[in-house]
């Protein structure tokens, strides 16, 4: 192992206790994007004193954007004295709601038992901590190094990633020449390593009807009936039949080693809005229902799509009066980096040697920003890995541990040095 390296982490991780406290005191909570310039400009100033270059990207038009709720990105870079590969950390400074259930402050940066607690310790803030010190370490052995290495701290990635990444991908912050390798540190683990995630396909089904008197419903046509058709070929054949469908990426927790499909959302008949009155008797002429499909790298969105129309164009022929229309919301392929490929073999090795064990390599059940930076960026060589215990992400009570966060930044930091200056 490099002593050096792993010393000038350790050095510092009272620093990145620090750190970690301050980020979490940035309320950032998503929707509605709360805090985001104060945070960004607070990282932005802290790499600005490290020699880092920063800039400030508003995701202007973005949904959620607006003059009370910018969505404020910071992008920093550090070139080195010579030319050579541009290593990119990208971390993600908006959290979910606390919710309730707390025992602690969940934004006071509560440090306790060798733990970091409050919203957004586990899922990214220590992570972000990490890389930063990762990134301050290398620079301090290492001042004549080539290449550069860029630190990104983005917005809404828990809401589509659509002001930040999505955002700074179209404008070319997530391109070859500028960035060669991406490492995400989300909360996987410190000693494995992220490939990539399932797709995800959002689609509202409509079933529709005819109004008529609740008393004589026989003079209407019920779209709620309808729907009940849908659900019930959907419990029948769709469900076993995703049921069956195997993929080979390394998902974890390996129930999402199939296709899955949630049932996200119902809505039928008259709004909800006659309480605390009674509603009045009329029969249902729309019923609406939202799907939310997670498919494998195997399957193509095609065939997602269309086991799902198959379905509703049978009903249409064989059952009386059953009219529907189908509407995406959102569509996300799947991504899966190579095991080999430098970011990955580069952070296994670390693992390695900080660990004393092999890497293990996971894909998300869910995905993250490494969707835009594959899709809109063309940059393929991105994988996920940072500290924390991935079941505690938006759980009460969060937390990411200390020893955790300083050990995953030593593989950050060796990761850097195999990237930047070769294996030595
Ligand atoms: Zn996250």
């Amino acid at each position: 192992m490099n002593e050096r390296l792993a010393r000038a982490v350790e050095d510092r991780i009272e620093d990145l206790v620090a750190l970690t406290v301050d980020l979490v005191r940035f309320p950032t909570v998503n929707p509605p994007g709360e805090a985001y310039t104060p945070c960004a400009e607070y990282l932005g100033e802290r790499l600005r004193r490290s020699g880092f270059e920063t800039v400030f990207v508003r995701g202007e038009g973005a949904p959620g954007d607006s003059d009370r709720y910018p969505r404020t990105n910071v992008v920093a870079r550090f070139d080195g004295r010579t030319r050579g590969r541009t290593v990119h950390f990208n971390s993600h400074i908006d959290v979910v709601e606390a919710g309730a259930g707390w025992t602690v402050d969940p934004f006071a940066g509560v440090v306790r038992d060798g733990r970091v607690w409050g919203r957004g310790t586990c899922d990214m803030k220590g992570g972000l901590a990490a890389s930063v010190i990762a990134a301050e370490a290398f620079l301090a052995v290492y001042p004549d190094f080539p290449g550069a290495i860029e630190i990104s701290g983005t917005v809404d990635e828990e809401s589509g990633g659509f002001g930040g990444v999505a955002h700074l991908a179209k404008l070319g912050y997530f391109s070859k020449p500028r960035v060669d390798h991406v490492i995400i540190p989300e909360p996987l683990n410190k000693d494995r390593i992220c490939l990539g995630h399932r797709g995800v396909w959002w689609a509202e089904i409509e079933t529709k009807g005819r109004i008529a008197h609740g008393s004589m419903p026989f003079l209407g046509d019920s779209a709620i009936r309808h729907m009940g058709a849908v659900l019930s070929a959907f419990e029948q054949e769709l469900f076993p039949a995703l049921d069956r469908k195997q993929t080979k990426m390394p998902v974890v927790p390996e129930g999402a080693r199939r296709s899955t499909l949630n049932l996200n959302s119902l809505h039928a008949g008259q709004t909800e809005d006659f309480r605390p009155g009674l509603p009045s008797p009329n029969v249902a002429d729309s019923a609406r229902l939202v799907l939310d499909r997670r498919f494998l790298i195997e399957e193509p969105i095609e065939e997602v799509k269309g086991e799902v129309i198959a379905i509703l164009e049978r009903l249409k022929r064989d059952r009386p009066r059953f009219d529907y229309a189908i509407r995406d919301l959102m569509a996300v392929l799947p991504q899966m980096n190579e095991q080999d490929a430098p970011v990955p073999t580069a952070l296994a090795d670390a693992i390695r040697l900080v660990f004393g064990r092999e890497p293990q390599y996971v894909c998300s059940p869910g995905t993250y920003d490494q969707k835009h930076i594959a899709r809109i960026g063309h940059l393929h060589d991105c994988v996920a890995y940072g500290p924390g215990v991935l079941d505690l992400a938006h759980q009460p009570d969060e937390w990411v541990g200390i020893d955790d966060m300083a050990e995953s930044a030593k593989v950050m930091a060796l990761a850097l040095d195999a990237l930047l200056r070769g294996r030595q």
